[in-house]
């Protein structure tokens, strides 16, 4: 058995916030708003595996009324979410995300993400791919209000 699973996220830059991307904080002089710490980029990819397994959004199972995820580092909810997906008697085959940011440039923190999201999905890091783009400066990413991610996830059925 195979899935496939499609997650978008964004989020608002504003003054006052740490940039947290795939788990790596970023000096910038901007940061992402949001209830948890706003990791756009987790949350693309969490959506995406929440997807693929048809299991609703993370809206659902991690709303944002909900002071238990005030602030909360992303990582923990995907750990939560492959923990669900494991259940399911599912593991990330591989998942490809791309990032909408017109600045800071994130390729000096590209590995260290990559490493850091194959830790919390228990794969090895070239099952996970990375990318970056601007839009030339079109749109509210182009603007730098906010940052976008996508991401598109396959996950295989493991037989325990
Ligand atoms: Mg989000």
């Amino acid at each position: 058995m195979f899935r496939i699973g499609f997650g978008y996220d964004a989020h608002r830059l504003v003054k006052g916030r740490a940039l947290v991307i795939g788990g790596v904080q970023i000096p910038y002089e901007l940061g992402l708003e949001g209830h948890s710490d706003a990791d756009v980029l987790i949350h693309s990819l969490m959506d995406a595996i929440l997807g693929a397994l048809g299991k609703g959004d993370i809206g659902m199972h991690f709303p944002d009324t909900d002071p238990a995820y005030k602030g909360i580092d992303s990582t923990l909810l995907l750990k939560r979410v492959m923990e669900m997906a494991d259940r399911e008697g599912y593991a990330i085959n591989n998942a490809d995300n791309t990032i909408v940011a017109q600045r800071p440039k994130l390729s000096p923190y590209m590995q260290d993400m990559k490493n850091r999201l194959s830790r919390a999905l228990g794969v090895p890091a070239d099952r996970i791919n990375i990318k970056a783009t601007t839009t030339e400066g079109m749109g509210f990413c182009g603007r730098d209000e906010g940052i976008a991610a996508y991401s598109v996830v396959s996950l295989a059925s493991i037989h325990k």
